[in-house]
């Protein structure tokens, strides 16, 4: 079976083909066949182009800003020169797209149908800067692969059973009613890490109290237990919770307020404040990526207040997610700054040694893949894994698939 995931954003797409036997009953075999990104945000009017496979890196720009003038180039690359690897596109079976937000409706993948794409529009005004282009590129394929079988895939759905006392916001009950509620996001890579977590283990992930910490460009933790998330920092919107690369975290509502009266800020000026000139980008007035920061550490003064920070928040909600799980047996570090910033996840280490957290420093230096870096006496294990939403969401067409065949 070939499926292709497709990773809609709003200035990027990413897309990767994967191979999984049919008859297969074990999803772990899968191989990635091709991998192909579309930036639009380099340069106005351009898409820049990225093919990976067969060993080859294939780059090309495109003078366009139409997404399906860009994506057909792209695509074409699955079957044309050096990166080829289909003799057609209908070779295609099935299409999984990550879709940011599935309200309180879609807790499990779904057939891409014209409900669900009205769904997916309604909740436009709740994830105003995903579900847009999530729901572009369910119609684009549609269009490019009318015969493959789509599937959503919701980045919501795996924090669905939070319970009711973490999902609602002390606020008007009407309001819980109308969607105003805890969502979170990142559920595909929080489930994968613990589902990965606890298969490195060898142990049922039902046996296990994980706090997985999603730290890319968006950052946020979950509190999984019994193989659940039962609570998380992001909430109605991805802007809740951790202090991020440029979006703040949690903070006084109050601040808001404020804003409108004293200060006359628009809505609109607030949102871009809050999103994108804040967190690390905010405090250090450098940059929101971190290795930025970290290198400028030393000489710069708000450089080590951002990093500071950014450690503080994180520490303080790790605390917040232990005390939902009432225990931790494991942590995971993940994504962009998870995976590679030793220096993160030793000082939140250090600061977590009150609850028996013991990393060995030099398996921490070497930022390994899918290994334990903790010591033999730390009584919480602490991992540090790659994770892989786009293969997660093939795993998850795969089984959808091979429930609707038998
Ligand atoms: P996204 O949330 O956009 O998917 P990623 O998970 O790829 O992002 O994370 C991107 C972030 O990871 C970058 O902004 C950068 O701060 C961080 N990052 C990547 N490599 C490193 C590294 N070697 N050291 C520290 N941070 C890193």
């Amino acid at each position: 079976m070939k499926i292709l995931v497709l990773n809609a954003g709003s200035s990027s797409q990413k897309s990767s083909l994967y191979y999984i036997p049919n008859d297969e009953r074990s999803q772990e075999v899968i191989t990635l066949l091709w991998s192909g990104s579309i930036d639009f945000s380099q340069q106005q009017g351009v898409a820049k182009l990225k093919v990976e496979s067969n060993g080859v890196v294939w780059e090309d720009k495109q003078e366009t800003e139409d997404r399906l003038v860009a994506m057909e180039a792209l695509f074409k690359m699955l079957c044309e020169g050096d990166t080829a690897v289909l003799e057609s596109w209908q070779e295609i079976d099935y299409i999984g797209h990550r879709v940011v937000h599935g309200g309180s409706e879609y807790q499990q993948p779904t057939w891409v149908t014209e409900e669900v794409k009205s769904a997916i529009a309604q909740l436009i005004s709740l994830a105003p800067n995903h579900n847009p282009s999530n729901l572009q590129g369910i119609e684009m394929m549609e269009t490019l692969l009318p015969n493959a079988g789509q599937v959503a895939v919701f980045d919501t759905a795996f924090h669905s059973r939070i319970p009711t006392t973490s999902a609602i916001y002390p606020l008007p009950y009407q309001w819980y009613e109308e969607g105003i509620r805890r969502y979170g996001f990142h559920g595909i890579s929080h489930e994968y890490c613990a589902q990965k977590t606890a298969q490195l283990l060898d142990q049922p992930l039902s046996n296990l109290k994980l706090v997985t910490c999603h730290l890319g460009n968006g950052a946020s933790l979950a509190a999984v237990k019994n193989g659940h998330s039962i609570d998380t920092t992001m909430g109605f919107t991805p802007l809740e919770g951790l202090m991020m690369g440029t979006r703040c975290g949690s903070i006084d509502p109050g601040i808001i307020i404020h804003l409108l009266r004293e200060k006359g800020l628009s809505a609109d000026e607030i949102d871009q404040t809050l999103n994108k000139e804040s967190g690390l980008k905010g405090l250090s007035g450098l940059s929101g990526d971190m290795r930025t920061v970290t290198e400028a550490m030393g000489e710069n003064e708000r450089a080590q207040l951002a990093f500071d920070t950014y450690i503080h928040h994180l520490c303080r909600q790790i605390g917040a997610m232990v005390a939902s799980l009432q225990g931790l047996d494991v942590l995971v570090f993940t994504a962009g700054v998870g995976e590679n910033s030793a220096i993160v996840r030793q000082a939140a280490c250090e600061r977590l040694g009150y609850l028996g957290v013991e990393i060995d420093p030099e398996k921490n230096q070497n930022s390994p893949q899918n290994e334990d870096i903790a010591t033999p006496d730390s009584s919480v294990r602490v991992f540090v894994l790659h994770t892989n939403e786009d293969r997660a969401i093939a795993q998850t067409v795969w089984q959808l698939a091979q429930a609707n065949s038998y």
